[in-house]
This record gives structure tokens, C-alpha cells and sequence, in this order.
């Protein structure tokens, strides 16, 4: 056999993927990897199909399809009242997941130290390692992950490179405050640190909180890029399509990966996009739309042994099992999809260590039925 050093060699398979096949293998309700199980708007589907047949069918330009980089820019002005130039700043990516990989490629080198907080989403250490970075995690302590700036403070070291955020937060289900957003413009104001900032759930936020991009904050937008998702925001996480927004002389290093890794993305589905994006409450209504399912899955837990934390935003529930289990998160995830047909993600794997906190979480993009048939399968645990 052909011997071969691995890039990765602490890297399994992701959770994700895990988790959904077991819930295939049990026929579960796969409340786990993160994707809805309602249709995408019958409108938006029709406008793939018009612009198939009007033959948008061959390669869209390496940054993206002019029309959908002009949309987003005016969404931009509208939603967070920064304007990036559709022509040098926007790019059209093959989801958020090759976008963030594009953005670590581009701007880390070996030696370079990345701050993440941790649970962080899991394709972010295994981009910053491939490229020679050194991710420095900062942990968010349960129950409420808020950020702790004096850690900040102390971690940033010369060598730090990158700050990358995620807010609304994945796993956790938290948002960033505005004064989190202006202490974060403080720590890395008068350094060259570049701040990623994962926004895939910049529509999904609740109980009539703001969402805080770093695109509202004159001293973060100069040295952000920031990341979305239309798979979140138009319930068509298959689709891999999202984009990045960045000040051009970061966003053209940037490009420089992009264009050898996908060149370019589904011409159909960006000139379709384009046209959805012209009515603002295709985006504007999601906070009401997943705020009445996060409130009646958590409603409808109220009996049961899980204890649903605080959720802010994303489409997430953490829940604590501590009165049902002492098992480790992934053994109970597994034995809770095998015994009980409820697929959920342990968030211990977000972290450095495996940690176990009694913590699972739930995905609640789903059909009121579905939300409905996994409250029955929990209350009776
Ligand atoms: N970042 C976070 C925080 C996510 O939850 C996800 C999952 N959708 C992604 C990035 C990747 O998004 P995409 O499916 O558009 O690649
Ligand atoms: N973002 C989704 C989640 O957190 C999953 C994405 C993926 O499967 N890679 O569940």
C-alpha cells in the first residue's frame, strides 16, 4: 500500500454525516444535521426552471452572476446600510462551508494563529490546519457562551491573524450583543487581524433582537469578511450556494483561491436568486417564521425531562438531559436515535477536548408534524 502522511490525522467524519446516516439506518426523525423538512417556495423553484430554460445553463463568471452580486449589494445597503461594490467585493461561493475554506486558504499562512470560540462549527480547525494555522480556542461557558474579552484580549498574540465569529451561534443557539460587536472592534482596532464572521444565520433571530453583522460596525467592515448562506435563508441547504462580502483588497486574495477551487457556482440558481432577491419579505419574514417553531417545540417539551436552554437565534435548541442520563453526549445521542427514533447532535464535539455537559441539540427547521411527533418521542423519555 502506497504510504501517505495524513493532513488531517485527528479528523473523523463529521458529526453531520454520522449522525444522519444513523438516523437513516434507524428510520429516526432526523432532528440532527441541520436542513428543513419543508419545501422551498414553489416561486423560487419556478425561477430555476425559467432560467434553465432560458439557457443559464453554462459557466456564470468566476466571482458570480453580475445580477445576483448586484442584489446582494443592495441588501446590504438596505439590511446593514454598508455598500460593497457588486464588482470587486461580493462573491458567489458554493455555500458558506467553501467560502469560509476560500477566506482561511487565502489570508492564513503556516505559523499564523486563528482565535475561534468554542463549541464552534467543525469545518473551521480542519481549514485553518491545512493551510499550516494554528487554531487558539477561547471557550463560551454554558448556559449562556456569551464571549469573555479579557480571554480575548489575552489570547491575541502577535501572531494572531484571524478572529473567526459566529453569530447568530452555532450549536449554541446565542447572538452577539451590539456591545460584543463594539468590543470586538475595540481588541482588534490598530492591528492587522482580520475578523471572519460566520452570519449563515444573520435572518434567524428572535423575541425582536437584531442581528449585529460586522458589516454595521465602521471599524470591523474594514477588516471583515462576512459570510451567508442562501441554503439557510431560502431553506435550500442542497442548493450550496452562498457568498462573502469583504473590502476588495481582501476579497481579491480571496478570489485568487475561489476561482481554482469551484471557479464558479450553478448559473440556473443564481440568476434565480437574483430575482427572489427583489422582494424583501422572502428574508424579512424568517424570524417570525422560525420563532413560532422554536416556541412550540420548546412549548411543547414543558413535561418532559429535557430542559430546553435560552435560544436567541439559528434554527437550534439546546437541550440538557441531565435528569434522564449521565451517558456521554454521543453515546446518548446514538443510543436516543437507535432506541427512541430521535436523531440530535452532541455539541461535545465542537470543542478542542470532547467535554460533556449533558448537552444535545435539536434542529428545528422542520414541519409542525414533524416537531409534533418528536415531542411525543421525547416526553415519554
Ligand atoms: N457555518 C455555520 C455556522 C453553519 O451552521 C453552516 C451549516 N449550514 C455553514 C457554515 C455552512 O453553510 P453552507 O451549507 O451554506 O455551506
Ligand atoms: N450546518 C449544518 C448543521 O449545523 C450542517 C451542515 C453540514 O452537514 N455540513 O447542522
Amino acid at each position: 500500500m502506497t504510504k501517505i502522511c495524513s493532513k488531517l490525522p485527528e479528523t473523523g467524519t463529521t458529526i453531520f454525516s454520522v449522525m444522519s446516516q444513523l438516523a437513516a439506518e434507524h428510520k429516526a426523525l432526523n432532528l440532527s444535521q441541520g436542513f428543513p423538512d419543508f419545501p422551498v417556495d414553489p416561486q423560487l423553484i419556478e425561477l430555476i426552471y425559467r432560467a434553465m430554460k432560458d439557457g443559464y445553463n453554462q459557466y456564470a463568471p468566476m466571482p458570480g452572476l453580475p445580477a445576483l452580486r448586484e442584489a446582494i449589494a443592495q441588501k446590504n445597503e438596505k439590511t446593514y446600510g454598508r455598500s460593497y461594490d457588486a464588482n470587486t467585493e461580493i462573491t458567489i461561493t458554493a455555500g458558506a462551508t467553501q467560502g469560509l475554506h476560500a477566506a482561511i486558504s487565502a489570508l492564513v499562512h503556516p505559523g499564523d494563529e486563528v482565535i475561534i470560540f468554542v463549541p464552534a462549527y467543525d469545518s473551521y480547525k480542519p481549514a485553518v490546519e491545512l493551510n499550516g494555522g494554528k487554531v487558539v480556542e477561547i471557550p463560551l461557558e454554558a448556559p449562556d457562551f456569551e464571549p469573555d474579552w479579557d480571554r480575548v484580549r489575552a489570547a491575541i498574540s502577535e501572531k494572531t491573524r484571524m478572529i473567526l465569529i459566529n453569530t447568530p451561534h452555532n450549536p449554541t443557539g446565542t447572538i452577539w450583543s451590539k456591545s460584543d460587536m463594539h468590543e470586538l472592534e475595540k481588541v482588534t482596532s490598530d492591528t492587522d487581524i482580520i475578523v471572519l464572521s460566520d452570519e449563515v444565520y444573520e435572518h434567524i433571530v428572535f423575541d425582536g433582537n437584531e442581528h449585529w453583522s460586522a458589516a454595521r460596525f465602521d471599524g470591523l467592515a474594514e477588516r471583515s469578511i462576512t459570510v451567508s448562506s442562501f441554503g439557510k435563508t431560502f431553506h435550500a441547504t442542497g442548493w450550496k450556494v452562498g457568498y462573502l462580502c469583504a473590502p476588495a483588497h481582501l476579497m481579491t486574495e480571496i478570489r485568487k483561491v475561489h476561482q481554482y477551487v469551484v471557479f464558479s457556482v450553478n448559473t440556473s440558481v443564481q440568476m434565480a436568486l437574483s430575482q427572489y432577491l427583489q422582494k424583501d419579505s422572502n428574508w424579512t419574514n424568517l424570524p417570525d417564521f422560525y420563532q413560532k417553531k422554536r416556541d412550540a417545540f420548546r412549548g411543547s417539551l414543558t413535561e418532559s425531562k429535557f430542559k430546553p436552554l435560552a435560544c436567541s437565534g439559528t434554527y437550534f435548541q439546546l437541550c440538557d438531559y441531565s435528569q434522564i442520563s449521565d451517558e456521554s453526549e454521543l453515546e446518548f445521542a446514538k443510543r436516543l436515535t437507535a432506541e427512541h427514533g430521535i436523531a440530535a447532535i452532541p455539541i461535545s464535539v465542537f470543542y478542542p477536548e470532547i467535554k460533556n455537559q449533558n448537552l444535545l441539540r435539536f434542529c428545528f427547521a422542520k414541519n409542525d408534524r414533524t416537531l409534533e411527533e418528536a415531542a411525543i418521542a421525547l416526553n415519554k423519555i
